[in-house]
């Protein structure tokens, strides 16, 4: 018998690249809270960089200069 590559479901974290098989793979609709290897719950969301979140909302930062 020939070797043959069996493609099973499932999961890779975003963050640390991990790959893991759930142990029931009838259960594949619930996916797992955390990453079994760096634990961060948001493995199945890609990296974003938080640049413009929100647009026209501007937080003056700076001393406050009130009352005196
Ligand atoms: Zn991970």
């Amino acid at each position: 018998m020939p070797l043959e590559k069996i493609t099973v479901w499932g999961y890779r974290c975003q963050r640390c690249d991990h790959t893991w098989v759930p142990r029931d793979t009838s259960d594949t609709a619930l996916e797992p809270a955390v990453c079994p290897k760096c634990k961060s719950p948001y493995w199945n969301r890609p990296r974003k960089t938080a640049k413009t979140g929100r647009k026209g909302s501007r937080v003056v930062t700076g001393p406050k200069r009130t009352g005196h």
